[in-house]
């Protein structure tokens, strides 16, 4: 299939494969790693390669943890304000799709928040220019949406944010391009789209913003709980986190995030190609310049058109095609693992429909 689901996504057929051949027997252990102790030497062992693979590969400075956490991303919209919103403080939250209101509104139950920029008019086709963020020194934290999963934007460039805190959700773009980590104070990622299956939330923690969390937290809501014990304060999802191991493995054989970022940039210009080519009949939902190189998302002449070309699609072995409910359209999501012959193969069933049917 061609799969472009925006999530959970597609992964190597390579990474599937090498889960496959050690599924019964992990490593001549005589058992799947599933069936391994946390606490085992060949658990750990695995456990402690991903981070330090995360690390290299995000050329990641000392002084940040890699934490491994369950409850999705969407946790992490509560645990975020409980560990670092103090009374008396403001975070600010930069609007640029569904995901950052999520975030928003969990915040806002916990503490007080302030929008610092919001591409909400005109339904999220834009990112907000870093001039105009409003924030102040004394805010909490600063929170953006790096790539707007549902919209097919992106932040093309991070904000120096200074003394204040910055945080993203990098859910949906992890790992597709290199950035600075150095930026950040804590970035949370849901695995299922660049790093691996669903069961896994990777953080990446500064620590000495950690430091600053709220201690008085059930245990399992404080991040310093997961940092203190390795993420093994209790069972950690093993299964999941041995396939993030194997993706970044894959990822380091493919040549890293510059390799991985110029062959992203390809597969995405297939498509935005034939977008910008097509005269109208294909319009794409961002502005060009905050096009995502995730979630490319885009319109036909009518809702009928649409419904015709996704019926096509299927037919031919396209998988996931179908925009977001609340944008409607198509949205081709192609994360690392879906190939350039994928997006070569859509871009061709693209003209055609256009040719039979502009
Ligand atoms: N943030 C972004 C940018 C997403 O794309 C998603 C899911 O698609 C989420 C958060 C929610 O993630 P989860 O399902 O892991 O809670």
């Amino acid at each position: 299939a061609y799969n472009f689901n925006a999530g959970p996504a597609a992964l190597p057929l390579t990474v599937l494969q090498k889960a496959q051949a050690e599924l019964l027997d992990f490593s001549d252990t005589g058992m799947s790693i599933m069936e391994h102790s946390h606490r085992g030497k060949d658990y750990e062992a695995v456990h402690n390669q991903a981070i330090e693979l995360l690390k290299e590969l995000l050329a990641m400075p000392s002084g940040y943890d890699v934490l491994f956490l369950q409850g999705g991303a969407s946790l992490q919209f509560a645990m975020l304000p409980m560990n670092f919103l103090p009374a008396g403080k403001k975070a600010g939250y930069v609007m640029t799709g569904v995901w950052s209101e999520k975030a928003y509104k969990e915040a806002e139950r916990l503490g007080q928040v302030f929008v610092a920029a919001s591409a909400q008019e005109g339904n999220y086709r834009r990112i907000p220019a870093a001039q105009e963020l409003q924030y102040d020194a004394s805010t909490a934290y600063l929170h953006i949406t790096s790539n707007n999963t549902i919209y097919g934007t992106e932040w093309q460039e991070f904000p120096d944010t200074g003394a204040v805190p910055l945080v993203a959700d990098m859910s949906s773009d992890i790992l597709s391009r290199p950035f600075d980590v150095s930026k950040f104070a804590l970035i949370y990622a849901g695995a299922q789209k660049n790093l691996g299956p669903s069961g896994v939330t990777v953080v990446i923690i500064r620590r000495d913003f950690l430091e600053q969390a709220d201690k008085n937290l059930p245990t399992m809501l404080k991040y310093g709980t997961f940092a203190k014990d390795n993420s093994m304060y209790n069972t950690p999802p093993t299964f999941s986190i041995y396939m993030v191991k194997l993706m970044l493995e894959w990822v380091k054989d493919q040549g890293g995030l510059t390799a991985l970022y110029r062959r992203n940039q390809d597969k995405a210009a297939l498509l935005y190609d034939a977008i910008d080519a097509s005269h109208g009949f294909y319009t794409g939902h961002a502005q060009p310049e905050a096009r995502s190189l995730m979630n490319v998302t885009f319109r036909l002449p009518s809702p009928e058109l649409e419904k015709k070309f996704l019926d096509q699609a299927k037919k031919e072995g396209f998988v996931g095609l179908s925009g977001h409910r609340s944008v409607g359209g198509c949205r081709a999501s192609t994360y690392n693992a879906v190939p350039i012959e994928s997006c070569q193969a859509l871009q061709a069933m693209m003209l055609a429909f256009q040719q039979a049917n502009a």
